[in-house]
C-alpha cells in the first residue's frame, strides 16, 4: 500500500469495481460534483449528493489534511428552465418593459442560489472550496482559466465538433470509446433512437455544445453567432478551470451518468487529448418517497425547504441533521416519515450519550474511520456509533468516559451538532401525560414502554404521590 492511498477504497462507476483510491497529487486531492440548476427550490433528491459528497469531502480532509483537498461544486445559472421561470414570475414586468429578461433571470438565479445555500447549510454541509457559476465561464476570462467558448473552439479544431442548423454539435462518432461510462455503444444508441427529428445531426446521439439565442434570450457573442452553451460543456469548463485537465474524483447522482457525465467526459477528453477526465466516478443512489418515485404528478415531490420549514411531510418540520442522518451513499433510499422518526430517535440517543463527555476526543475512533474508508459505508459507521453510545451510557468507572468522548468526536466529524443535547420539556410532559392515561386504563405494558423509551433518551421518571390529593405524580430528571 502506498502512503498516498491511506486505506481508502471507492466504487468507481467507470470500472464498475471498488478500487483503492490513490490521488494524483496527495498535496492536492481534487473533487468535482455537479451542483444545482437554480430555477426552483432544490428537492430532497438534490440533498442526497450534497450530503454524500460532503461526507467524502470531510473524509478526504481527515486523511490528507484540510489544506490538501479541493472540492468544486458548480451552480448552473444558464438554462432554458431558468428563462422559462423568469418569464413565468416576471412576465408582466418584462412585457411592460420595467424589467429586462436578463434582470429577471438574475433575480431568479440569485434568489434560488441563496435558498440552496441556506438549505445545504441546514443539512450540515461544509462549503465547497470553490463554487463557480456557469455564466462566468462562458467567454474567455481575464484570469486565463478554462472557458466554454475556448473548449468548443478546440473541439472543432480537433475534429470532434461541427456546426449545423444554427448549433455547434459534438460528433460522437469521432470518439471511438464514447459511451464508456454508461456502457452504451454508439450502434445501440443509434438503433434505439427514433427517426431522426434533428435532421441536421450527423448521428442521433450528437449533442449540443452551443445554440443560437433569439435577441430576447440570454446570449454571448461567439464565432458561431450570439448564443448560449449546452448544459454539459459548463462542467467540462469549470472542472478544468479549478482542477485541471485530469483530476481525482467526479461525483453526482446516478441519473447524471447518461447523458450528462458521458458527455462531460467526451468533451473534456477530446478537447484536451487525454485518456481520462477524472479517475474515479462516484454516483449516489436514487431516492424514493414512501415507496414511490418522487414526481410532481404523484404529489410526493418535496423540497428541502419544505421539510425543514413547513409541516407538509408527516405534519411537522424536520431538523436538517435528521435528514442528514437518513441519507446514505449508494443504496436506494426510501424516504418516509417512519425513517425520519427512526433517524431522529437514533440521533437523540447518540447525542445524549456523547453529552456524557465534557469534550470530544482528539482522534476519530479508528473503526469509524475504517468503515467510512470502505466506500463510505455509513451504515456500518452508524452501527459503530450506536455501539459507542451503548458503552458510553454503561460507563460507570472513575475518570473520563472515553466512549462518550469518541462518540462526540465522531458526531462532530460527520457534521452533527454536538452542543449540549437539548431537553424538550414539552415533549417529556406530553409523554408523561400519555403514560398516566395508560396507567389509569391499567395498560401497564404501554405505560412501561413509554417509561423505557424516555430512559433510553436519558430521562428517568420518578413516581410519587401528591401528599394532599393522594394522586400519582410523576417527576423526571436527566440520568447521568
Ligand atoms: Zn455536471
Amino acid at each position: 500500500m502506498s502512503d498516498a492511498s491511506k486505506g481508502l477504497s471507492l466504487y468507481n462507476t467507470l470500472t464498475r469495481a471498488k478500487e483503492r483510491f490513490v490521488p494524483i497529487d496527495p498535496q492536492n486531492v481534487r473533487m468535482y460534483v455537479c451542483g444545482p440548476t437554480v430555477y426552483d427550490f432544490a428537492h430532497i433528491g438534490n440533498a442526497r449528493p450534497a450530503i454524500v459528497f460532503d461526507v467524502l469531502f470531510r473524509l478526504l480532509r481527515q486523511l490528507y489534511g484540510e489544506k490538501h483537498v479541493t472540492y468544486v461544486r458548480n451552480i448552473t445559472d444558464v438554462d432554458d428552465k431558468i428563462n422559462a421561470r423568469a418569464l413565468r414570475d416576471f412576465g408582466a414586468e418584462i412585457e411592460v418593459g420595467t424589467l429586462s429578461l436578463n434582470d429577471a433571470i438574475r433575480r431568479v438565479t440569485e434568489k434560488t442560489a441563496d435558498q440552496y445555500h441556506k438549505d445545504v447549510a441546514a443539512l450540515g454541509c461544509l462549503e465547497p472550496t470553490h463554487e463557480p457559476r456557469a455564466t462566468e465561464f462562458v467567454a474567455p476570462r481575464a484570469d486565463g482559466k478554462a472557458d466554454m467558448l475556448s473548449l468548443i473552439a478546440q473541439l472543432i479544431e480537433r475534429g470532434h465538433a461541427y456546426v449545423a442548423g444554427g448549433e455547434v454539435l459534438f460528433d460522437t462518432a469521432s470518439m471511438p470509446d464514447y459511451g464508456e461510462l454508461s456502457k452504451r455503444n454508439l450502434d445501440e444508441q443509434q438503433a434505439g433512437a427514433r427517426i431522426a427529428v434533428d435532421v441536421h445531426k450527423k448521428n442521433p446521439g450528437d449533442f449540443v455544445l452551443w445554440k443560437l439565442s433569439t435577441p430576447e434570450e440570454p446570449g454571448w457573442e461567439s464565432p458561431w453567432g450570439r448564443g448560449r452553451p449546452g448544459w454539459h460543456i459548463e462542467c467540462s469548463a469549470m472542472s478544468a478551470a479549478y482542477l485541471g485537465e485530469i483530476f481525482d474524483i467526479h461525483g453526482g447522482g446516478l441519473d447524471l451518468i447518461f447523458p450528462h457525465h458521458e458527455n462531460e467526459i467526451a468533451q473534456s477528453r477530446c478537447a484536451h487529448g487525454t485518456k481520462v477526465m477524472a479517475n474515479v466516478w462516484m454516483h449516489n443512489g436514487f431516492l424514493q418517497v414512501e415507496g414511490q418515485k418522487m414526481s410532481k404528478s404523484l404529489g410526493n415531490f418535496y423540497s428541502i425547504h419544505e421539510l425543514l420549514e413547513t409541516e407538509t411531510f408527516g405534519g411537522r418540520k424536520w431538523p436538517g441533521e435528521v435528514l442528514r442522518l437518513a441519507m446514505h451513499y449508494r443504496e436506494p433510499i426510501d424516504f418516509s416519515v417512519r425513517k425520519l422518526e427512526e433517524a431522529e430517535n437514533t440521533l437523540r440517543k447518540w447525542k445524549r450519550a456523547a453529552d456524557l463527555a465534557p469534550a470530544a476526543a482528539r482522534d476519530l475512533p479508528a473503526y469509524v474511520l475504517e468503515a467510512l474508508s470502505d466506500d463510505l459505508a455509513t451504515y456500518t459507521a452508524f452501527q459503530r456509533l450506536t455501539q459507542l453510545a451503548g458503552e458510553a451510557v454503561e460507563f460507570t468507572g472513575a475518570g473520563e468516559n472515553a466512549a462518550a468522548a469518541s462518540l462526540k468526536a465522531a458526531l462532530a466529524f460527520l457534521g452533527f451538532d454536538v452542543g449540549a443535547a437539548k431537553v424538550d420539556e414539552t415533549v417529556i410532559a406530553a409523554a408523561i401525560a400519555r403514560r398516566l392515561r395508560f396507567i389509569a386504563d391499567k395498560n401497564w405494558p404501554e405505560g412501561d414502554r413509554i417509561r423505557d423509551e424516555l430512559l433510553a433518551q436519558g430521562v428517568q421518571l420518578k413516581d410519587g404521590k401528591d401528599p394532599v390529593t393522594g394522586q400519582r405524580v410523576t417527576t423526571w430528571e436527566i440520568k447521568r
